[in-house]
């Protein structure tokens, strides 16, 4: 068994495990840090851009590990999987045979996709550049998918392919709504049925999937993908043109074969043959050459069940200085749940920004702890800030954008230029707790300052959404 021991240990290399390593660096060029992932490429931010206090855009680019050591050659890496944590003894074991004393840990193992079915198939999740790839395989010779699952994931992705047979089922009334409300979906829906045109806006600039480092594992432990992940997917069936069917309100009630589908049905000759068939809560039977299911992630906490307190849905929990239940074991992105009081209008939602800010604040914090310095939470968790991009459309949420955790004690303002923008406000005893802006808006600082210091607008009413006042300029 070969010995190592390291300042700073980092498990994982998706961006929370990358920007924490980063980050320990900016803070002391000296640092002694080892980053442990479990695939031969991390994933690394670049063409950081700070669009307001809080709101941050960025680029994710995949690289193998000999060019990402290129340039961060201080750190040493090593390629192998995380078998065992003791943490009495400070100690990982690899399954390579490495075993490495620590001083202190970040664990950054992200999250699984929950999929629908485990073992069938016709059944994907998208997590990793090797089930994109698996996507682009089953695109090529098929005519009909049915995507399940209302998030963000869904959402690209019915944007995005062509050619093919859509057929989207979500549980709700409405779609996307893991990010919008009824009102916003109903703005973005006319775009559902056009599809994305030839060079069609992208969040960013081209997120790059390097094919050579795909395995054929079906586990995925690749590190989840970033923005305009589907830039580089081959997006097209096989059939003449693109058709999108959504069903509202269902949930899948069992995935049928071929074989169980003909014995529920009076099948004719002629009729369209495929390989799987779901059937819904509503009763309806739909076949389609695959399924896809982008229904959220299990973080993968469960793996350090015996050692960290977890949350209910399986996350590593952590305080407000990303400290784990054990002295020294600290956790950051997807894998975590932040266990700290949190502020008023911040919620944890596991996104790259959020990945990035918990990387980086670990490391702070476990510098800061060598260091023997107290350390507030960063200002990054004062409140909720995302920008994305649905169905072309810039996208950014801010707030309690939903109202969550408001009760019903609340109101909405709304302006809507169709085609063009959708602006809404959550307000509460005329001060803004949310907000969420479609399109190119220029309101994202105004509004980010106003829930940020909570003055009373009571006395604006609903001018405060006037499109002849110019209220960039007014609260400026
Ligand atoms: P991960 O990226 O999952 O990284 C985990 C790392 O740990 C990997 O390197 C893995 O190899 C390693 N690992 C796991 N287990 C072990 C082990 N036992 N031993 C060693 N190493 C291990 N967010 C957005 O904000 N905007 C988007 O548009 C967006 N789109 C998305 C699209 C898709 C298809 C997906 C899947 C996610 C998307 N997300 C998006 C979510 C975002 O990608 C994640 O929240 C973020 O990347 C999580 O980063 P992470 O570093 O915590 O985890």
């Amino acid at each position: 068994m070969e010995d190592a021991e390291t300042q700073y240990l980092i498990i994982g290399g998706g961006i929370a495990g990358v920007s924490c390593a980063e980050m320990l660096y900016t803070l002391d060029n000296e640092a002694d840090v080892t980053l442990v992932t479990a695939t031969s490429f991390v994933k690394s931010v670049s063409s950081v851009n700070q669009i307001t206090k809080l709101i941050t855009e960025f680029q994710v680019e995949e690289q193998n590990i000999e060019e990402w050591y290129k340039t961060h050659n201080k750190v040493k890496v090593i390629t192998a999987k995380l078998s065992r944590l003791d943490v009495e003894t400070k100690t990982v074991y690899l399954d390579n045979g490495t075993r490495i004393k620590y001083g202190k840990v970040c664990l950054c193992t992200g999250a699984q996709p929950k999929l629908i079915s485990d073992d069938n198939p016709y059944v994907i999740g998208i997590r990793d550049t090797a089930s994109v790839l698996r996507l682009q395989e089953k695109l090529s010779d098929a005519k009909k998918v049915v995507i399940i699952g209302n998030g963000g994931i869904a959402t690209e992705l019915v944007y995005e392919l062509k050619n093919i047979s859509v057929v989207w089922a979500v549980k709700d009334d409405a779609i996307s709504s893991v990010f919008l409300d009824p009102g916003a979906s109903q703005f973005l829906i006319k775009e559902v049925e056009k599809g994305k045109e030839e060079g069609g806006p992208c969040k960013r600039a081209k997120y790059t999937v390097q094919t050579s480092n795909i395995n054929s594992q079906k586990e995925m432990l690749g590190s989840a993908l970033g923005p305009d992940w589907h830039q580089a997917l081959q997006s097209e069936g096989s059939a003449s043109k693109k058709k999108v069917d959504i069903k509202y309100n269902v949930q899948i009630d069992k995935i049928l074969t071929p074989q169980e589908y003909g014995d529920t049905q009076n099948t004719k000759e002629g009729d369209e043959k495929y390989p799987v068939y779901v059937r819904f809560t509503d009763g309806s039977i739909v076949g389609a050459d695959f399924i896809v299911s982008a229904t959220g992630v299990t973080p993968g906490g469960q793996f350090f069940k015996d050692v960290l307190e977890l949350s209910e849905e399986g996350a590593i929990v952590v305080n407000d200085n990303m400290e784990t239940s054990v002295k020294d074991v600290y956790a950051a992105g997807d894998v975590c749940h932040a266990g700290w009081d949190w502020s008023k209008h911040w919620m944890q939602m596991r996104l790259w920004t959020q990945a990035r800010q918990m990387g980086m604040f670990a490391a702070k914090c476990m510098y800061h702890h060598t260091i023997k310095e107290p350390l507030d939470l960063d200002f990054c968790f004062e409140m909720f800030a995302h920008v994305t991009n649905f169905f072309g459309q810039k996208v950014i949420l801010l707030g309690l954008f939903k109202g969550q955790r408001l009760e019903n004690d609340y109101e909405l303002l709304v302006r809507v230029t169709p085609g063009k923008e959708y602006v809404k406000l959550v307000m509460q005893n005329g001060r803004m707790q949310g907000a969420v802006l479609i399109g190119d808006t220029d309101l994202e600082e105004t509004f980010e300052n106003l829930i940020l210091n909570q003055m009373d607008l009571s006395v604006y009413g609903e001018d405060l959404l006037d499109p002849n006042i110019d209220i960039e300029d007014y609260f400026d």
